[in-house]
C-alpha cells in the first residue's frame, strides 16, 4: 500500500503550480519542502509569457495581476541589453507582469490551500529509491528521518536538483563567467538625482544615468528626477559560482559598483538586492522510469525573464499526463510526451536565451554592431511579433502523432467568444476546471456522436463563434489542441480521425 500518488520534492513555481494542477485532476499529491517558511530571498521580479494566458484560462490572473505593484502588464521585455518593446502594439504578442516572485509564491500557496493541498515545510527529502512498482523517499522532517512511497515523484527542486541525480540525469551544458547583481536602493541625503536622471556625488563627480560600459563590465542606473530610490544594475566577468538562495549584501553590491566604475556610490539602505549566474542546462531526460523533473531542475536558462513561465508549464503540461495515468486510462507513451514536448519547448527557449548571451556579452566593436542591427531589426513591427511570440513561447507547437494535421493541431488554443443556448461564454472560461474539451463548432452530429463514449473523461461543448477556425477542436486541459476538424471535413474522414485523436490522449473508452 502506497502512502501517496505522487511526491512533489519543492514548493517554488514550478512544484505549487504542479500540485496545483493535479488537485484539479483529481489527485492528491504531497509537496515536501526543505525550508520551514515561505522564501523571503528577492528572486524574480516578474513573470512574463505564455504562463499568464494559462493562468487567465483556470480564471487566476486577475489576482495575480492585483498583486503586481508596479504598472500590469510591463510593456518592455529584456532581451540581452536591447529591448523588447511592445509599447506601439495593441495587441502585444507577449505579457510580462511585474509580480515578485514572493508574491507569485505566496498566490499560488494560497491556490494550494484552497485546493486543500497537502504542504510540508521543513521537510527536505535526502534520498530516493525506485522500482517499477514505486518510489520511496527518505525525508528528514521536524520530528526525525521517515520515508514516504508514492506511484512517481517529481523533482522541483531547483537549479542544484538532487532528484535529478538521484536518478541519474545528466544536466550537460555551460556556465558563463559572469554575475549580475541587481537592487532597488535609497540613497543618502549628500548623493542626489539631477534632473536628467543622472547621480551626483560630492566628492566624486556624476554617474550617469542607463546603462555605462567599461573594461570590467556593465554598469546601470535606473532613476527618476528627485527620487530618493533609485534602481542599479552591474554585470562582471567573475567565475565564482554563487548559492541563489544566499542573499546579496549591499557592501558586495557597493564592491561590485567600485570595480566596474571605479566610483565608491554611498548606499542608505536598500528594498531588494539580488545576484544571479547564468547558466545554460538542460536535463538530457526529463523522465527516469518513476521520476519526473520540472522547472529549473530541468532546464536553466542565460537570459532574465523567462524561467518561471518554463517551469510553470512544464508543470501544466505534466500533470493532467500524470493524472491520466494515476487514474487508469493514459494511453501508452502519454507520459512520456512529457519529455517529448517539455525537452522541445525548453530547447526553444534555450536558443533565444543563448542568442541573448551573444548580444550581450560582447564588448568590441562587432558586438556595437550586432546589437545595433538587432536595435534596428525590432524597431519594425514583424520581427518584434515573431521575437516576443519567442520569448513568450507562444509559437510552440507541439508534435502530434500522425500526419495531414489542422494547422491548429498542437498549438495553444486561441481565446474564442463562444455563443451557446445558455449564453456567450469563452475558450478560457470553459477551461477553468482543467478538463479536456471537444468544441463542436460547427453542430456536427458525427463528431458529438464519435466522442459520446469518452463523454466522462472529455467534455463536450457545442457553440457558435465568428470566424470559425474549424468545426470542431478537441482540446487538452494545458489548453493545447490535441486535433481539429477542417471546415466542412467530411464525416467519413473526420469522425475515424476523431476517434483516433480521442483514443492516443484520452485512452480506449
Ligand atoms: C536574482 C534572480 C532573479 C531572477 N529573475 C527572474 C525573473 O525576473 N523572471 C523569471 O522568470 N525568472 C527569474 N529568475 C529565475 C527564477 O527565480 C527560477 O526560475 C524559479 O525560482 C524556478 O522555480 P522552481 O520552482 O523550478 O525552483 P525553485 O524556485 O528553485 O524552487 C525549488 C524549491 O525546492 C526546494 N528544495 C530543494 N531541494 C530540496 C530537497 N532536497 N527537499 C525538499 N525541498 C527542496 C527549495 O528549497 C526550493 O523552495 C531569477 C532568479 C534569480 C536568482
Amino acid at each position: 500500500m502506497l502512502d501517496t500518488d505522487v511526491i512533489i520534492v519543492g514548493a517554488g513555481p514550478t512544484g505549487l503550480m504542479l500540485a496545483n494542477e493535479l488537485r484539479l485532476a483529481g489527485v492528491r499529491p504531497l509537496v515536501l519542502e526543505r525550508h520551514p517558511h515561505r522564501r523571503d530571498t528577492p528572486k524574480a521580479g516578474g513573470v512574463g509569457g505564455q504562463i499568464l494566458e494559462l493562468l487567465r484560462y483556470r480564471g487566476l490572473l486577475e489576482r495575480f495581476e492585483a498583486a503586481c505593484p508596479g504598472p500590469a502588464p510591463a510593456p518592455r521585455f529584456p532581451f540581452g541589453g536591447v529591448h523588447l518593446d511592445f509599447t506601439q502594439l495593441a495587441d502585444p504578442p507577449m505579457h510580462a507582469l511585474p509580480l515578485p516572485q514572493q508574491h507569485l509564491e505566496r498566490l499560488l500557496d494560497e491556490r494550494a490551500a484552497e485546493l486543500e493541498v497537502d504542504v510540508l515545510r521543513g521537510h527536505e527529502v535526502t534520498g530516493i529509491s525506485q522500482d517499477e512498482a514505486a518510489v520511496i523517499v527518505d525525508v528528514r522532517g521536524p520530528d526525525g528521518l521517515y520515508q514516504v512511497s508514492a506511484r512517481y515523484l517529481v523533482g522541483c527542486d531547483g537549479a542544484r536538483s538532487r532528484v535529478r541525480d538521484w536518478a541519474g540525469i545528466g544536466f550537460p551544458g555551460t556556465v558563463y563567467p559572469e554575475v549580475n547583481r541587481l537592487a532597488q536602493v535609497t540613497l543618502p541625503g549628500p548623493v542626489t538625482v539631477l534632473g536628467n536622471g543622472d547621480l551626483d556625488i560630492p566628492g566624486y563627480g556624476t554617474i550617469r544615468a542607463g546603462f555605462t560600459r567599461t573594461d570590467r563590465g556593465l554598469f546601470g542606473l535606473g532613476s527618476s528626477p528627485g527620487a530618493t530610490s533609485v534602481s542599479l544594475y552591474t554585470i562582471e566577468d567573475e567565475s565564482t559560482e554563487y548559492d541563489d538562495d544566499v542573499p546579496m549584501t549591499l557592501s558586495e553590491l557597493q564592491d561590485s559598483i567600485h570595480r566596474v566604475l571605479g566610483a565608491h556610490l554611498p548606499l542608505a539602505g536598500s528594498t531588494r538586492l539580488s545576484r544571479f549566474t547564468f547558466k545554460a542546462r538542460q536535463a538530457e531526460r526529463y523522465r527516469a522510469g518513476r521520476t519526473m523533473v520540472a522547472g529549473d531542475a530541468a532546464h536553466l536558462f542565460p537570459a532574465t525573464g523567462v524561467a518561471i513561465n518554463a517551469g510553470m508549464l512544464d508543470a501544466v503540461n505534466l500533470a493532467w499526463k500524470l493524472a491520466a495515468d494515476l487514474h487508469g486510462w493514459a494511453p501508452a507513451g502519454l507520459l512520456d510526451t512529457y519529455h517529448d514536448e517539455r525537452h522541445l519547448a525548453g530547447a526553444r527557449t534555450m536558443l533565444h536565451a543563448q542568442a541573448q548571451v551573444a548580444l550581450r556579452r560582447g564588448h568590441d566593436v562587432a558586438a556595437e554592431a550586432l546589437r545595433e542591427v538587432f536595435t534596428e531589426l525590432l524597431a519594425d513591427e514583424q520581427p518584434l511579433r515573431r521575437m516576443g511570440a519567442l520569448v513568450a513561447g507562444t509559437d510552440i507547437r507541439y508534435p502530434m502523432p500522425g500526419t495531414g494535421h489542422h494547422p491548429l493541431t498542437g498549438t495553444f488554443a486561441p481565446d474564442l467568444t463562444l455563443h451557446t443556448d445558455q449564453g456567450t461564454t469563452s475558450v478560457a472560461h470553459l477551461m477553468h476546471p482543467a478538463r479536456p474539451i471537444l468544441l463542436d463548432l460547427a453542430d456536427r452530429e458525427d463528431l458529438h456522436e464519435t466522442a459520446r463514449d469518452w463523454r466522462r473523461r472529455v467534455d463536450i461543448h457545442t457553440a457558435k463563434t465568428d470566424d470559425r477556425p474549424a468545426d470542431s477542436l478537441l482540446i487538452r486541459p494545458d489548453a493545447h489542441i490535441a486535433w481539429a476538424a477542417t471546415i466542412d471535413e467530411p464525416a467519413d474522414s473526420a469522425a475515424p480521425a476523431l476517434r483516433e485523436a480521442l483514443s492516443s490522449w484520452f485512452g480506449t473508452p
